[in-house]
């Protein structure tokens, strides 16, 4: 178990680093998450000892249940996942960073509890860049409004925006989403929101991170491709019970 994971993160820090030569960036422009959802505190832990210290969780309940088996590691915690109003206050308990606020009622509640604290935590704002109906994100072209209402909350550092986007087993279909990701970036900061001067892109996943590179992503958030396959067994994985 223990070869396989690092061997794969090998892999895919290859995969990373050749995709940021092929499109004349710099590999330290391109930061890797973990997705670990369904993976165990121990497997976690050996990629953690290899020198990764981003992960990611998809639901509160994994970051709660790991949170003793992830102690003493240096690492900084995201939650990807699908965040309703009533796992917040066990979300800011674990989480460092936020990468799927998509709703105002979400940024009045973390705000609210982040005030009362006395600390602030950071964003990613999730966009809908594929148009299908079951992904969560705000639309592109609510982008900049939304932007403009997220960063009245002090609470709230913006540092980037974050998509899913279309996955396809046609690579080329899953072009456009990215590229719509960075042309939402663009204008946002074209409209020269006070306070906003560069923003992170979070995309690219197992299968596109190499496309997500050469469309700009500065985080690709990758779970398969270390730890292997989720759908083993009879456990499907299912993104709306988070
Ligand atoms: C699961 C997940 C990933 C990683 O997907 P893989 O295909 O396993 O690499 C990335 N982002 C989010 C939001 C996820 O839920």
């Amino acid at each position: 178990m223990e070869n396989h994971i690092l061997s794969n993160l090998k892999a895919v820090q290859k995969r990373i680093t050749q995709a940021c030569e092929k499109a004349g960036r710099n590999p330290d422009d391109v930061q890797l998450l973990l997705a670990t959802k369904t993976v165990p505190a121990e497997k976690i832990r050996i990629a953690v000892e290899a020198g990764s210290y981003i992960i990611g969780e998809n639901k509160v309940q994994e970051l709660r249940d790991k949170d003793a088996g992830l102690a003493g590691l240096k690492i900084e915690r995201h939650f990807i996942g699908h965040l309703q109003t009533n796992k917040i206050k066990d979300v800011l308990k674990y989480a460092t960073c936020i990468q799927s606020l998509d709703r105002i009622v979400v940024a009045e509640e973390l705000d609210r509890r982040l005030q009362k604290e006395g600390r602030s935590i950071d964003v990613f704002i999730q966009v809908n860049t594929s148009g299908e109906e079951s992904k969560f994100g705000i639309e592109p072209g609510h982008a900049v409004s939304f932007i403009q209402e997220i960063q009245k909350f002090d609470t709230l550092k913006i540092k980037g925006l974050m998509t899913i986007g279309l996955l396809d087993v046609e690579k080329e279909k899953m072009r456009p989403s990215l590229a719509l990701l960075r042309h939402t970036r663009d204008q946002i900061l074209e409209a020269r929101i006070p306070g906003i001067d560069t923003l992170a892109l979070s995309m690219g996943m197992s299968q596109d991170l190499e496309l997500a590179i050469a469309e700009g992503s500065n985080m690709v958030r990758v779970g398969t491709a270390v730890f292997g396959n989720r759908f083993l067994g009879k456990e499907i994985w299912n993104e709306n019970e988070a």
